[in-house]
């Protein structure tokens, strides 16, 4: 599936972006009436002035929301009802995949490629794979004497808030509404500023699925108010966020000092890719290598940027790296020739551009890339060789395309430097040993190990991560669905009509 750059243009001339809140199944302006710009970082024009939804747009969303859930028409529906709705809107999001993908792209600065693949695949693999899910979840019947029946029960847990992060922007929707909405639950989005598009765009095709009004609202906005409302709101059951861990924790603040709502994070990270001195270094290895570090820019939680590369085969793999840095092509992202769109807006680039140069400060010799160039926020991809584990770009997340290889010795050493950080999202391992991969798999302080590849897993295995990366909730698999259950014990006594 793929769009020739004239097509997608011709479509974005089309395109009239929807950018008022859903609120219970119509769309409103905020109660204020303010608005926010969203721009195109790839040419730096406004797309649309957006609805900023305010502290009463969040309560208006939240009581549709209890209304919906308490009455049952989506949370008591019978699952296969739910699992056909859901069927639906992955027909739908296929159907309208390269108007979704085109608008993503102008919002984001991602490659029309990536957004074609995410919109087009992944999105509707979520709706399908929970939609299937809805009606194929059991509770259990505890052991008991036969004086009881004791059912473990798994119900809705209610009225859920689903925060989300500007670097996969539909994609982190349906990671979060499919299982949601799947569970029954009642669903409140708040896209990142930078991108809310399609998910009101999503919003309109849920609504024409048959997500019931109430069921689903989407409410762009900015974090320090509308993200916050949706914190702190005391009707919110559960909130469901990516994104920094600064902003993580006060997801955790606010729940405290509210109603104590439960809170799932997935967070940043500074991945490890191990390469062993048993590696074979061939031209998949170094493909990994290369996409785990760039791919979307390197905007990606999982990047792998820290590459700890076994001594005996660092100059071999530092030059092929550099190979394939030079080959990815950066520039316009409706562009199906280009590789690596632009950075998210003017001020990221800026921050990535800041980590590039205390790269240079602190000693790391940069072996290729690493200028920023306009019109818009682009960054030819570098990479960075001899850096030491206690560098600024060793330890602080950059999201951004920055490859930093680290000369290690031997495989205790690489996990220590590995093991070595504040974070624990996911690491890859190269070598020809099952043993040692095992070895190192176990030992790795993250939610994700790939071996001999880099990849997050799909929609059946959980994506989370250790320590500041995350709290112990997951995205995907079926322990996604059950963080939007929960269970209840139904203790029956039974009468003893007397002896058989
Ligand atoms: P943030 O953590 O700031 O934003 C994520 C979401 O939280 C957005 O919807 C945001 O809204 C919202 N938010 C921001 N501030 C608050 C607040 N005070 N209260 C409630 N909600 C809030 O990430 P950024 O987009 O600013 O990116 C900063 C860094 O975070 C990146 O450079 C990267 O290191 C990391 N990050 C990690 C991601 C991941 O996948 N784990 C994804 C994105 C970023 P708004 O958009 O209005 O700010």
């Amino acid at each position: 599936m793929s769009l020739t750059k004239a097509q997608a243009q011709k479509i974005a001339s089309g395109l009239k972006p929807e950018t008022r809140a859903f609120i219970a199944g119509s769309f409103r302006d905020a109660s204020d009436g303010a608005t926010f710009a969203t721009i195109n970082p790839a040419t730096g024009e406004t797309l649309a002035h957006v609805a900023h939804s305010t502290g009463s747009d969040v309560d208006r969303a939240v009581v549709a929301a209890r209304r919906t859930f308490d009455d049952g028409a989506w949370s008591r529906a019978a699952p296969e009802g739910r699992k056909a709705v859901l069927l639906k809107l992955a027909d739908l999001v296929r159907e309208h995949r390269e108007e979704l993908a085109v608008l993503e792209s102008l919002d984001s600065g991602k490659t029309i490629t990536d957004c074609l693949h995410e919109i087009g695949n992944e999105v509707p693999t979520f709706f399908q794979w929970y939609a299937e899910l809805a009606d194929k979840s059991f509770g259990k019947v505890a052991p008991t004497g036969e004086e009881n029946l004791a059912l473990i029960v798994k119900e809705p847990a209610g009225v859920v808030g689903l925060v989300l992060p500007w670097n996969f922007p539909l994609l982190m929707a349906a990671w979060k509404l499919a299982p949601a909405l799947a569970a029954g639950c009642s669903c409140i989005v708040k896209p990142a500023e930078q991108t809310p598009l399609t998910a009101l765009r999503l919003a309109e095709l849920a609504r024409e699925a048959g997500v019931p009004d109430g069921a689903l609202s989407v409410l762009p906005g900015l974090g320090e108010t509308t993200g916050q409302a949706i914190g702190r709101h005391p009707d919110i059951d559960i909130v469901s966020f990516t994104g920094s861990t600064e902003v993580g924790a006060y997801f955790l603040r606010y729940a405290g000092e509210s109603n104590l709502k439960v809170i799932g994070l997935e967070m940043g990270g500074k991945s490890p890719f191990i390469v062993l001195d048993d590696a074979d270094l061939n031209d998949d290895l170094i493909e990994h290598a290369a996409m785990s570090a760039f791919w979307n820019g390197g905007q990606n939680c999982s990047a792998n940027m820290r590459q700890l590369v076994d001594a005996t085969l660092v100059e071999d793999f530092a030059e092929r790296v550099i190979a394939r840095a030079k080959n990815f092509f950066v520039g316009d992202p409706l562009d199906p020739e280009t590789s690596i769109g632009a950075m998210v807006t003017a001020e990221h680039q800026d921050r990535v551009m800041s980590y590039i140069g205390k790269g240079k400060a602190e000693g790391a010799r940069l072996l290729t890339g690493g200028d920023a160039f306009g019109p818009g926020c682009f960054i030819q991809p570098a990479v960075f060789a001899d850096l030491t584990p206690d560098m600024t770009i060793s330890r602080e997340e950059i999201f951004g395309p920055v490859l930093g290889i680290l000369p290690v010795k031997g495989m205790d050493e690489a996990l220590q430097i590995a093991r070595d950080s504040e974070y624990g999202l996911h690491a890859s391992v190269f070598t020809r040993d099952i043993d040692r991969a095992i070895h190192m798999a176990r030992r790795l302080p993250c939610g994700t190990v790939s071996v001999n590849g880099f990849s997050e897993g799909n929609v059946t295995t959980p994506f989370g991560g250790y320590r500041k990366s995350g709290s112990l909730s997951r995205d995907n698999g079926a322990e996604a669905m059950d963080q939007y259950l929960q269970t209840k014990t139904i203790w029956i006594c039974t009468s003893q009509p007397g002896a058989a």
